[in-house]
């Protein structure tokens, strides 16, 4: 088949740890990889924000990249990207109309990616699949006035699940949250996320460590939700272990950044500085590096739509702890493959921390238990399969004549 993924800000080549760069530009990259060994043609379409970059780029996993001009050719916060998505849609759906490739199917990842898909499909017969891969419901919940999303966000969510031709969720949390905003069931596929095995693996080179003292990792980008705040909190009930934060900007830009700046100066107030390390982004081939060299992944955000890092660190072979929140108490099963704790709560955080520092075999356990569980239900060929399934069925069920733009 041929497959138009729409990731709007989220690029497949681009850098991770910064900002707006992380599980979405994995999650593409990885899929489209995925759907392209299945042997489907796979075109990403995504905006350009660097007038340097070629229209189209061939990614060596056999999918190509196309950099749409929508809005300025410089990098735009996501939360600024609403008004260029109309420009965007049309782009696709000249090109769809008039070009010499029409995709069977285009999946949008993200929901302002659904309305520049919806915009193209209503024009070219193109039917939509969609991703969310976030809720604003569940942003505005949890960030209230710090929520910077454009206002009509929830409202456009809404209409988009309505419209699409399927809708794809990730974990039981996103499936409550969708019937509650009024998405019918019936147009919903749970296909979790995938993890890279080969990328991520218990066996390799492992980042330095002091091997006497215990290391706790925690990963992402340097957002409040992300939860880093709870794990330094927490580590003053974990004696002798250290903490490493990656993610964020490179290092040599991270002494600048605010939110590092708040966690250096949260550590000192916990008399735990000397315990916090932040490592600044690693690029992505050097994370299972990270991994293989903890004791423990904590993976404490407030919210979490999928969270792609626990499964990294499961597939490393890594014990996990996280919060009890979104994809997360989907993919941690507690007191088997590893540990659930409510979010925002320090204190269960560091008596689960110390409890697992403390108990190797527990942490054996867990380990072998996670491998299992990734080997059998979180690979990337198996959500590219069940994908394929959906998308031959909603471009089977064809369109009426499209409406002229
Ligand atoms: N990541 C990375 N380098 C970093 C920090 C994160 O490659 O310095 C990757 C990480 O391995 C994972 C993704 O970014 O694949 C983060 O995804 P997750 O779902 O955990 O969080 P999100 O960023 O989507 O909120």
């Amino acid at each position: 088949m041929r497959i138009a993924m729409i990731s709007e800000h989220a690029s497949p080549l681009a850098v991770l740890g910064e900002e707006d760069a992380g599980g979405q530009n994995t999650h593409v990259a990885e899929l489209a990889a995925a759907l392209a060994a299945e042997g489907h043609e796979v075109r990403v379409y995504t905006r350009r924000d660097s007038p340097t970059l070629p229209e189209t780029v061939g990614a060596a996993e056999g999918y190509e990249v196309v950099h749409v001009p929508a809005g300025p050719a410089r990098r735009v916060p996501k939360d600024e990207l609403l008004p260029f998505m109309g420009e965007f849609g049309s782009w696709l759906a000249g090109r769809w109309r008039d070009g010499d490739w029409t995709p069977d199917v285009a999946h949008a990842h993200f929901w302002m990616s659904g309305l520049a898909t919806l915009h193209a499909g209503r024009r070219t017969g193109v039917p939509m699949v969609l991703t969310y891969h976030a809720l604003g419901t569940v942003k505005r919940r949890h960030q209230g006035a710090n929520d910077t999303s454009p206002a009509g966000r929830i409202g456009y969510e809404r209409a988009l699940g309505r419209a699409a031709d399927r809708v794809i969720v990730q974990c039981q949390d996103e499936i409550g949250e969708l019937v509650r905003m009024g998405v019918p069931r019936s147009r919903m596929t749970l296909v979790p996320s995938g993890v890279n095995q080969e990328m991520f693996r218990p066996d390799g080179p492992a980042a330095p460590r002091d091997p006497a003292r215990p290391r706790i990792l925690t990963v992402g980008r340097l957002v409040e939700r992300k939860g880093f705040q709870e794990v330094v909190r927490a580590l003053p009930a974990v004696p002798d272990a250290e903490c490493v934060l990656v993610g964020g900007p490179p290092a040599d830009r991270l002494p600048a950044e605010p939110f590092a700046q708040r966690l250096r100066a949260l550590a000192k107030a916990c008399g735990v500085a000397d315990r916090v390390r932040l490592v600044g982004a690693v690029p992505r081939e050097e994370m299972g590096r990270w991994y293989r060299s903890a004791d423990v992944l904590v993976a404490a955000p407030w919210y979490e739509p999928f969270g792609l890092t626990p499964l990294e660190g499961m597939a490393c072979g890594v014990p996990v702890i996280g919060t009890n929140v979104g994809g997360i108490a989907d993919t941690v099963v507690n007191g088997l493959t590893g540990d659930l704790v409510p979010p925002r709560d320090p204190r269960a955080l560091g008596t689960a921390i110390r409890r697992l520092l403390a108990d190797k075999l527990r942490r054996f356990a867990y380990a072998t238990a996670a491998l299992d569980r990734i080997r059998s239900s979180y690979s990337w060929k198996r959500a590219a399969e069940q994908l394929g399934t959906v998308y031959a069925a909603v471009s089977a069920v064809g369109r009426p004549t499209p409406a002229v733009a």
